[in-house]
């Protein structure tokens, strides 16, 4: 449905229009980032559908102080040779309802709230998205870029990417809530990080980094899944986000 979102000059609102491109192309060493829930929940799924995944952890950091090894996040792999990912099914998602927050974001890249401008880096390649149209809709050339100065700015990207907008901040949320409480251990000196050393056996124990924090006894396995379960709620999440658009309109 042809959509006029409010911006001078008129632009429409994102549709994508099936082509797959996105899940058949990752490019050389790409990968498909993914939480540690989205693991567990991949493999479940592969499992049921008889495919062999290949993901693993990504940049592994060595805990000085307990001697472990942790990772922030995962990346599934999609062989030498770049090939599609596997759960994809005649040009469809065939784990759609279960796919990752990464899919979900799709082509939205950053909001704007995290890059403090708008650039290419805020979208990703796909062609059902003409950047263009969008750039000048907020009065800003592709070249150049803009400065964000006004919430007007991010409450276009909404209007414009509608769910993947949410999914986008829910990611940034997600991202800044792992990096703040390592952070913070770092501070308390609870965690000495350092880049751990490459490459690790297959026997190697890397933890998830909510385990790790279990393991090394910040919080209990029962905190660790309640912490989980609100991160990964993308209902509970565009609740929030809606709370906070009724908080500020009210401004
Ligand atoms: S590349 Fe764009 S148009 Fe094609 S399936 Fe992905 S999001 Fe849709
Ligand atoms: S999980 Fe689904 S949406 Fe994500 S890359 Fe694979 S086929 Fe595409």
């Amino acid at each position: 449905m042809d959509e006029n979102i409010g911006a001078k000059p008129p632009i429409k609102r994102f549709e994508c229009n099936g082509c797959g491109k996105c899940c058949r192309n990752f490019g050389k060493d790409g990968f498909l980032p993914l939480w540690e829930w989205e693991v567990e929940e991949y493999e479940k799924l592969a499992s049921e559908k008889g495919v062999m995944l290949q993901i693993e952890p990504e940049a592994v950091i060595h805990d000085r102080k307990s001697g472990l090894l942790f990772c922030l996040k995962y990346g599934m792999r999609f062989g030498m040779n770049n090939q599609p990912c596997l759960f994809l099914n005649e040009n469809r998602c065939s784990i759609y309802e279960n796919r990752s927050l990464a899919c979900r974001v799709f082509p939205m890249a950053k909001t704007p709230y995290e890059t403090h401008r708008i650039d290419d880096t805020n979208f990703g390649t796909c062609p059902a998205l003409n950047v263009e149209k969008f750039f000048q809709a907020v009065g800003a050339t592709r070249e150049k870029g803009i400065k964000i100065k006004s919430q007007e700015t991010a409450r276009l990207f909404r209007e414009f990417f509608v769910d993947n907008y949410d999914y986008c901040e829910q990611n940034e949320v997600i991202t800044a809530v792992v990096k703040r409480t390592l952070s913070s251990l770092v501070y308390q000196k609870k965690v000495q990080p350092e880049e751990a050393q490459q490459p690790y056996d297959k026997q190697t124990q890397i933890y998830s980094f909510f385990e790790f924090l279990v393991k090394i006894g910040v919080c209990t396995n029962e905190e660790k899944i309640e912490t989980v379960n609100t991160l990964k709620d993308h209902k509970l999440f565009f609740q929030m986000m809606k709370e906070r658009e009724g908080l500020l309109s009210k401004d």
